[in-house]
């Protein structure tokens, strides 16, 4: 989901804006965004109420109307508010900067049920802070490839990233010993039924600084098998997923009806979900999540999660695991299928 983007006002040529810069306010100063909002809707229709930077003292109110904003400013600027136990505010027109993000809020989620998307899991703790530390250790200790803004290292399989496939005719070897026993704990994981007898046999391990997320995609069909395992360390991110649909075509999952046509957005095929993943949290996708699902990591420094806002660590490490496929995709997704296009 997106912060949108504003610039702070020169205050010489103020311009009249819907949005106002409010300062002295958030969440670090004890005011959530309800009692923001609240307050501010006294004045007009409050669109949303938005992290201005990363203080939490800080904030975007944006309304419908200009005059609403302006009504808004000449009350509470600079004056003692009683609704805010007395806090004084300090108010400017915010300018707007347009960019594909604002507004693109959509709600997050804590738990992969609520999602409805099928194949998608969440287990939340599934190591612990010393397990974590000792993955990180580990990876520190050896060498990183950079790209262009993050750092990966690759085990099992080197991952080329201008085919988005793997050359399955050079094995580096074993995956590392560090990961045994993870690897342990996902065979024994209660919703895999038979396919918990798959052998993973390639590791990515991905370092992304603050900030810095990842673009929309799908993992390439024919590169790997169907279950693809991620495990979050470090810091926490927001995961969104998108489902472009195609004609009238619209996904089996029929009881996720009402939240599809909550989140389809105007005059597109896409449907949008988002969830939270905490540090230590194992992600698999599975089935329609990792064939007809494209994921995607927002580049933000700050998550807002509900009411809440989430700052990314100074950086994120990600353990995907994945099995190399030696044969052709023969999903059910034949339109995201390379193996069948
Ligand atoms: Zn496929």
């Amino acid at each position: 989901m997106g912060l949108p983007r504003f610039i702070r006002p020169n205050g010489v040529d103020e311009q009249l804006s819907p949005n106002l810069y409010v300062a002295n306010c958030g969440p670090s100063v004890g005011l959530s965004y309800e009692i923001i909002k609240s307050v501010f809707s006294k004045f007009g229709q409050v669109k949303g109420v938005y992290a201005a930077d990363e203080s939490g003292a800080r904030v975007i109110v944006s309304y419908v109307d200009v005059g609403s904003a302006q009504a808004a400013l000449k009350a509470l600027d600079g004056h003692s508010c009683p609704d805010l136990g007395g806090r004084s505010l300090h108010i400017r027109f915010s300018v707007l900067q347009p960019t594909s993000e604002v507004n693109d809020s959509i709600p997050v989620s804590l738990v992969a049920s609520e999602l409805s998307i099928p194949g998608l899991y969440l287990w939340h703790d599934f190591i612990n802070a010393k397990e974590e530390q000792e993955l990180l250790t580990a990876v520190d200790d050896r060498p990183w490839n950079n790209l262009s803004k993050r750092r990966v290292q690759h085990y099992g399989y080197e991952f080329c990233y201008e085919t988005r496939n793997v050359n399955t005719k050079e094995q580096l070897g074993e995956l590392p010993s560090f990961v045994s026993s993870i690897l342990e704990r996902i065979s024994s994981l209660p919703d895999l039924g038979d396919s918990a007898s798959l052998v993973l046999d390639q590791l990515t391990v991905n370092e992304y600084p603050r900030g810095v997320g990842l673009s929309p995609h799908i993992d390439t069909h024919s590169a790997f098998e169907g279950l693809i395992f991620s495990l979050s360390l470090a810091g926490p991110c927001i995961m969104e997923f998108r489902r472009y649909l195609d004609g009238s075509w619209l996904p089996k999952t029929a009881s996720s009806n009402d939240m599809k046509v909550k989140n389809l957005e105007n005059g597109s095929n896409l449907i949008r979900r988002a969830i939270h993943l905490p540090p230590r949290s194992m992600l698999l996708l599975s089935g329609e999540a990792r064939y007809a699902w494209h994921h995607y990591i927002p580049h933000h420094k700050i998550d807002m999660v509900n009411d809440n806002v989430i700052r990314r660590g100074s950086r994120r490490v990600s353990f995907t695991f994945r099995k190399v496929r030696k044969g052709p995709c023969q999903c059910e997704f034949p339109q995201y299928c390379d193996s069948q296009r």
